[in-house]
């Protein structure tokens, strides 16, 4: 149908109708009892923060904070960021709210919308969806299995079998100051450096790590030869993703080492992960995280160190339905109330309460048509009864109850007051 609206939606954004939000609900709710069960808490902050936040917290050097923020000067002359991601949010309001001081650990989720100025295609949207888990206070490798552990059953518990977990530690930042050198000197070789993309050269000066982000064929080449960080990593580091690895395998997850991932944010220390699936082509991510030590004490807490992750909704919805999902079941509609005449109409608003007061769902026509065009809605609205009542049946104190999946018709009191729920349930 030919758009009627003058104003359009922003590009990268989308509009969702009861039938698409009906599986957003359901998603929503699959993951919050998820994370019931792994005791995680919802925490619900803010879409908009201080810029500040994002470039100290998601790192000036990332693609993030350099290309895909919506910032914007307020009124006071501030300026804001409408939030690319939700971990720094998480630990600000974490040093905000002093939970450090309440607990020594804190396990928190979130669901919600975020933002990122990217090139709209298929898995990638400008306001798109993501929830995520945040462990704060652990040191131990433990909770790197648990964050991955509870990534991983979200997707089961969907029906997602088939993504895979990849796997890298990118070691503590001493590992990585040395790595980083190292990294850098390949880089600068002639006959890499002139290959490289724009970016790329801007990457060797100021973050050598995060040319490993880049998505463009050519660096993908030079970049397979480029020494990798597990040559650098300490004994610590090397003992913690051990343990790691080890516990994956006793829970028979099954993974894969890719010692490029470094993942897209500054925070990352040690363990990174993503679960990748088949079924989307070039946008294969559905989820990424890892531990993030550094990001507490960065953004001006005490050292604490801290795991979790964030899955992206749209792309998770789209892997359902590419494996053959049908989505959700909708809600049918319990009692479509057909008033016939001017009297019965009158009494429509006592009929639709006494039935909603009993807890069922109760629609009517507020178009004044007629009784066979009220069925046919009562049908379209998926109704399991209709009720209907003209003059007549009014001045007999009865009502027609029609059950609607069966051919048969009863006479139910006028009088709402005897109406239970019970009258309201099939019977055949
Ligand atoms: P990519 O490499 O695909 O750009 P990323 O590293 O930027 O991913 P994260 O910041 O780790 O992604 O976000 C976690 C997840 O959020 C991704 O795995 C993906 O599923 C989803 N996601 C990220 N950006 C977008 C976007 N613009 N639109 C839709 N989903 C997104
Ligand atoms: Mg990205």
């Amino acid at each position: 149908m030919k758009s009627q609206s003058e104003i359009r939606r922003l590009q990268g954004t989308f509009d969702l109708l009861p039938g698409d939000s009906a599986r957003w609900v359901w998603l929503e709710s699959r993951i919050r009892a998820v994370m019931a069960r792994y005791s995680f808490g919802e925490i619900r902050v803010p879409i908009m923060e201080p810029t500040e936040l994002f470039q100290k917290g998601t790192g000036e050097t990332t693609d993030i904070v350099q290309k895909e923020m919506y910032t914007l000067t307020d009124r006071g002359n501030r300026s804001l960021t409408l939030r690319p991601e939700g971990t720094p949010s998480v630990v600000r309001a974490y040093l905000e709210e002093s939970l450090g001081a309440q607990r020594p650990l804190w396990k928190l989720f979130y669901i919600g919308p975020m933002f990122r100025a990217e090139r709209p295609q298929k898995g990638r949207y400008r306001q798109f969806h993501q929830y995520g888990a945040e462990m704060i206070g652990a040191t131990s490798p433990s909770a790197d299995v648990e964050v991955i552990t509870l990534c991983r059953d979200i997707l089961l518990d969907l029906g997602i079998h088939d993504a895979k977990l990849i796997l890298n530690s990118i070691g503590s930042a001493e590992a990585r100051a040395d790595y980083n050198t190292n990294l850098r000197q390949f880089l600068l070789r002639p006959d890499i450096a002139g290959g490289l993309c724009e970016d790329c050269r801007r990457r060797t000066q100021t973050n050598p790590l995060r040319v490993f982000d880049c998505k463009k064929e050519g660096c993908g080449r030079l970049l397979r030869d480029a020494p990798t960080i597990d040559a650098h990593l300490t004994a610590e580091d090397r003992q913690h993703f051990e343990f790691v690895t080890q516990s994956l395998a006793g829970l028979g997850i099954t993974y894969e080492i890719d010692l490029r991932m470094v993942r897209g944010l500054d925070y990352y220390t040690r363990t990174t992960f993503e679960f990748k699936t088949t079924r989307l082509g070039a946008q294969d991510a559905l989820c990424g995280g890892g531990r993030y030590d550094g990001l507490v004490e960065v953004l001006g807490g005490p050292p604490t160190p801290a795991v979790g992750f964030a899955a992206g909704m749209e792309r998770i919805l789209a892997t359902l339905e590419e494996s053959g999902w049908s989505g959700v079941t909708p809600e049918r509609l319990d009692v479509f109330v057909c008033a016939i005449g001017d009297r019965a109409r009158s009494t429509l608003g006592a009929t639709l309460g006494a039935l909603r007061r009993l807890g069922l769902s109760a629609d009517t026509d507020f178009q004044g048509r007629g009784l066979k065009a009220q069925m046919k809605e009562a049908g379209r609205a998926g109704a399991r009864f209709a009720l209907i009542f003209g003059e007549d049946e009014l001045i007999r104190e009865q009502m027609s109850l029609r059950y609607m999946d069966e051919a048969r018709q009863a006479d139910i009191s006028a009088d709402t007051s005897t109406w239970t729920r019970g009258l309201f349930e099939k019977t055949a």
